[in-house]
């Protein structure tokens, strides 16, 4: 009775198993498409994170590591999630004073 029992929990768990698989799969092609469209502006990646923190819950489930890759600071060479990196200008940072500081900097044109 006890073997009958454990078969049924064996079986529930193979298939919420499956489920969650395939949405992880789902998810991921999802979030290739967002992070494309994310890297075309400035504001891209602070308005994907504020929809992330809002009612939408499956979008904050969905934060595949996979796709999130490091990306090194211009400024200091910190690796930073992309998803947590700041794009100015082309260039990623790991947070808004690096960028600030990198703009600030003289450019090699000037100092010449
Ligand atoms: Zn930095």
């Amino acid at each position: 009775m006890r073997n009958f029992f454990f078969l049924i929990v064996l079986f529930f768990l193979s298939q919420w198993l499956l489920k969650k698989l395939r949405r992880a799969n789902e998810r991921a092609q999802q979030g290739d498409a967002q992070a494309g469209s994310a890297t075309a502006g400035n504001g891209g990646t602070r308005r994907a994170r504020t929809a992330n923190g809002g009612g939408n819950g499956a979008a904050a489930e969905a934060t595949p590591q996979l796709a999130d890759p490091l990306i090194r600071c211009v400024q200091c060479g910190v690796h930073t999630p992309r998803s947590e990196s700041i794009v100015v200008a082309g260039e990623r940072f790991c947070c808004a004073d690096h960028a600030r500081r990198h703009a600030n900097r003289p450019t090699g044109r000037d100092a010449r």
